[in-house]
């Protein structure tokens, strides 16, 4: 099923092809290899199948942990026999990791989609779990179920619910969050930033659960990631005040991104370019050579990330890529507007999916890259297209001025090698 939706783009109002059909995406128990990498003293405990099991290992199995912060509590067929037994194996697992794992503060019991885990009520178990083992650790849950949600929302569940177990704070404030997970080599970056423009800023999540800074009236927060509506939603409850902005992709992306936050703290316009344009004009000098290689090129992206939109206005504005349509699963117009305004005239715009429809749609444009998640990869790439894995762009360090250069290097170096093929 398709309509028509219009967004704002390039000035002027957009169809948004909307699809509700079958999906090709990774579930939300992605985000705990990136979410564990950040959040040094936390433990994510999916509650899950073998399925998932497997997926978390797939998924991390680049890296190489001799005690890895996460697991996967099985639930067999026995286990189904009753709720209470579900539980108590529940608090069996978690205190025995724990006691495994004295330095961890924070643990998530992580839900999926068989339907006996839906069945469970994490939250209460969470509640009950924090009274045994607070305070010293505190048990959140969330879910990471693939039911209806894409592989970013993970974090964002994730993130919802470490704020609303938090609530408002009196004496939170006026500084800066910075909200989403970035890097720590990003992070130490963007803060030395705001340092030199002297705008107060914590991030979020922190690396570690207690220097989890307090959030209330004064609160004004940026976001890092374009896939945190959840999160959003439970900063606004605590009283925080978001600053629209594009996110900090590209040059451009960081400096309007650092701009929002600038005009807010009231800095100094001759100070704000003091410090942010020799980063810029470093990152400017990274793309000249990838804007040689990409320029012209057309990309076609399906939804999977929801990073879709920002990359799209980053490939087609700084490098000059052709936009054939940009998929997305969620257009999240509350944060993503600043984004939307960038995109040029004309771009086709979708939201959701319908495999089979989107999939004839890039054939018969034939682009010269594919943005997609690994299911379709590989299928595309046997068809003779070039592909690029979104799961990439959120495991690699992409954000801000120092990372422009690569984050278009990510799309220059699968032409090159296609290229490289055909000689
Ligand atoms: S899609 Fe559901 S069952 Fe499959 S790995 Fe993800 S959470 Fe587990």
């Amino acid at each position: 099923m398709s309509a028509p939706n219009p967004a704002i783009a390039g000035g002027a109002a957009l169809p948004v092809l909307k699809e509700r059909g079958q999906r090709e995406v990774f579930c939300g128990l992605t985000g705990i290899v990136w979410l564990h990498r950040k959040m040094q003293d936390a433990f994510f405990l999916v509650i899950g199948s073998r399925t998932c099991a497997h997926l978390l290992q797939s998924a991390a199995g680049v890296m190489i942990f001799a005690e890895p912060r996460f697991a996967t509590a099985i639930l067999e067929e026995k286990d189904l026999a009753g709720l209470a037994d579900a539980n108590e194996e529940i608090d069996r697992v978690v205190a025995r990791v724990l006691r495994r794992r004295p330095e961890v503060r924070q643990l998530f019991l992580v839900g999926s989609c068989p339907s006996e885990v839906i069945k469970l009520d994490l939250s209460r178990a969470a509640a009950r779990l924090s009274q045994q083992h607070g305070p010293d650790v505190q048990v959140l849950a969330y879910s990471g179920s693939g039911i209806e949600t894409t592989f970013t929302q993970g974090e964002d569940a994730c993130l919802a619910s470490m704020l609303r177990a938090q609530g408002p704070s009196e004496d939170a404030g006026d500084d800066l969050l910075v909200v989403g997970t970035l890097p720590d080599v990003v992070e130490d970056q963007l803060q030395r930033l705001f340092d030199q423009l002297g705008v107060p800023v914590r991030f979020f999540p922190p690396r570690r659960a207690r220097s989890a800074p307090p959030v209330g009236r004064g609160t004004r927060y940026l976001l890092a990631q374009p896939f945190l509506a959840e999160t959003g939603l439970a900063l606004n409850d605590l009283g925080a005040r978001h600053l629209p902005a594009p996110f900090p992709l590209g040059a451009e992306g960081t400096r309007a991104w650092l701009q929002a936050a600038a005009t807010e703290y009231g800095v100094d316009p001759a100070r704000f370019e003091e410090v942010v344009a020799p980063a810029e004009a470093r990152a400017r000098r990274a793309l000249a050579p990838m804007r040689e290689r990409l320029a012209g090129k057309r990309i076609f992206f399906f939804p999977d990330s929801q990073l879709e939109i920002p990359i799209a206005r980053f490939l087609a504005r700084e490098v000059g890529m052709e936009l054939v349509e940009v998929g997305t699963p969620y257009l999240q117009r509350d944060h993503l507007g600043p984004e939307l305004a960038l995109l040029p005239d004309g771009v086709q715009l979708s939201e959701g999916q319908d495999v089979e429809r989107q999939l004839d749609r890039c054939r018969a444009a034939a682009p010269d890259m594919v943005v997609c998640g690994l299911g379709l990869a590989n299928p595309l790439e046997v068809e003779g297209m070039t592909t690029k894995w979104s799961i990439e762009l959120v495991f690699t360090p992409v954000q801000g001025f120092e990372q422009a250069g690569d984050l278009a290097e990510l799309f220059a170096r699968p032409l090159v090698r296609r290229e490289r093929l055909k000689v």
